[in-house]
């Protein structure tokens, strides 16, 4: 193992948080390891601030939580351990070891593989060696002593960093079949870091790609999260493509994609608009940019279910009800986003009509702005709503009576709708 000492690093102390420091400080001096690990050390080496600080130790879960009484173990998955410091989580996870090394009885007990070779449980403690192999990245594998100021490199990651790379640790192919959400973390780091991709590790992807459906939709609703509200939206967007892993998320979408060059476009617009709204400091939400994915399908859905005589507003309910209940077979998608991304696209409608007291009062729902927002997306991908949005931009600065007095209908005449 490449034991880089504190001269021939840029990692220090003062960049790290006092609570992880005080967590390892204390389990050496109990007389076990404590390192800082993962994104926090890339982070450091790469010049950027962590946005979280996660530590490995040789002691068991219920060794550290008998060590802080701000502490509980959590998981079953992995058994990891929480260290509460006011609002800071520190993550403490005990080293893990080859899962089909030791005892067999007790080993399996404390991991399991599916046929597939998927990983289902993996509680075997190991060195810290043994620790490194085990994770995904050689770049999240690099470890720092807060007790004598050494980076540990057993898989080659300062190197990696060094070439700006993502290289899985390991046979990409059996890494990716213990666990396909790495291929997501593949590219999400490659997006975040603005690092390539490894070759072979690049090459296991599309033959392992279809294994991400082995995944509940579950953990894959919190990898969505992950994916494009970190404020790289758009690159990873362009990854996921790519690498047609898009396709085992969000079936439906890409299926439409191909003759849509519009839903492209629109789903583009949305990250875009979501990366700059992170780094403006303004709120996002995951119910706008699924509403933006899963558009091209509820389209499409309405559409058929009109041209089966529907009317419009009874279309498009229906098709937010199945375009749901397609998609959370593959990434769930708790009721508080599913039931507003519904009315962002029942609202598309609604701003059809510009007569009468409802359009006045539309302006002062709370789902106003996020369905106008939408639809000001709608035009940027090319969608043709006859100017609707500078209608509605102009429309919204009004005061309530002006805006009254602006789309009372004369006489009894209804208004024609847009299509
Ligand atoms: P971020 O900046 O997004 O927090 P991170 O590298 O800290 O990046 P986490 O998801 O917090 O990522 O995971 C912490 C560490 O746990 C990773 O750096 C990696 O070493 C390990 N890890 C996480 N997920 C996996 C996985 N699916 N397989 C193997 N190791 C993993
Ligand atoms: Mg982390």
């Amino acid at each position: 193992m490449k034991v880089i000492s504190r001269d021939q690093h840029c990692i220090s102390r003062k960049n790290i948080s006092d609570s992880a420091l005080k967590v390892m400080s204390r389990l050496r001096s109990n007389g076990y390891q404590g390192y800082l690990v993962g994104g926090a050390v890339r982070d450091l080496l790469l010049g950027k601030h962590p946005k979280d600080f996660d530590i490995a130790t040789d002691a068991t879960p219920e060794a550290v939580h008998a060590l802080f009484r701000n502490s509980r173990i959590i998981g079953r998955r992995f058994r990891i351990v929480h260290v509460r410091f006011g609002r800071e989580i520190i993550e403490v996870t005990t080293f893990r070891g080859h899962h089909d090394s030791g005892d067999k009885t007790s080993s399996a007990a404390h991991s399991r593989q599916s046929e597939s070779g998927l990983l289902l449980r993996d509680n075997v403690f190991g060195t810290l060696e043994e620790d490194a192999v085990r994770r995904d990245l050689t770049v999240n594998a690099l470890y720092y002593d807060s007790g004598n100021f050494e980076v540990f490199d057993q898989v080659g990651g300062l190197q990696d960093l060094e070439k700006k790379r993502i290289h899985i640790i390991g046979e990409p192919a059996v890494r990716f079949r213990e666990d396909p959400v790495r291929m997501l973390r593949v590219l999400r780091f490659a997006a975040k870091l603005e690092f390539g991709i490894e070759q072979s590790t690049a090459a296991a992807i599309p033959q392992c790609a279809e294994l991400l459906r082995e995944i509940p939709p579950a953990r894959l609703f919190d990898e969505f999260l992950k994916l494009f509200l970190a404020g790289y939206a758009a690159k990873t967007m362009a990854n996921l493509l790519e690498y047609r892993l898009l396709e085992h998320l969000f079936p439906g979408t890409c299926a439409h994609l191909d003759d849509n060059t519009q839903g492209l476009a629109l789903i583009r617009a949305a990250m875009v608009n979501t990366d700059k709204r992170i780094h403006q400091g303004k709120h996002v939400t995951p119910a706008f940019i699924l509403a933006a994915i899963l558009w091209p399908v509820v389209a499409a859905l309405s559409k058929k279910l009109q041209e089966g005589g529907d009317a419009p507003m009874v279309a498009m309910h229906k098709a937010g009800q199945q375009a749901v209940s397609q998609t959370v077979q593959h990434v769930a998608i708790p009721k508080r986003f599913s039931q507003p991304m519904r009315e962002i696209w029942e609202f598309q409608l609604r701003l059809q009509r510009k007569q009468g007291r409802k359009a006045a009062e539309l302006v002062d729902h709370r789902r106003f702005r996020a369905a106008y927002d939408f639809l000001l997306l709608r035009e940027q991908a090319g969608e043709d709503t006859r100017d609707l949005g500078a209608w509605w931009t102009q429309f919204q600065t009004l005061p309530f009576e002006e805006r009254l007095a602006q789309a009372q209908p004369q006489g009894k005449k209804r208004n024609p709708r847009h299509s």
